[in-house]
């Protein structure tokens, strides 16, 4: 799994354990510059989804 965003800044008080995002650092940070987070018909926490998320490649 690629370390990508392992030396990069984090965004603070986000906490987010999806390892296989381009940018996780892999200590529960996310390195993105900004989040969007959706839908905007969201009525529970399961319904939300991060659309900043990015897969990781396997390499
Ligand atoms: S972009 Fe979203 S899914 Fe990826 S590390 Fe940041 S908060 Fe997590």
């Amino acid at each position: 799994m690629s370390t990508k965003g392992a030396n990069k800044d984090c965004i603070c008080h986000i906490r987010c354990d999806v390892e296989n995002c381009i940018h996780n650092n892999h200590k529960c940070g996310c390195t993105a510059q900004e989040i969007k987070v959706g839908p905007t018909f969201a009525t529970t926490c399961s319904d939300t989804v991060c659309q900043t998320f990015e897969e990781q490649k396997k390499q």
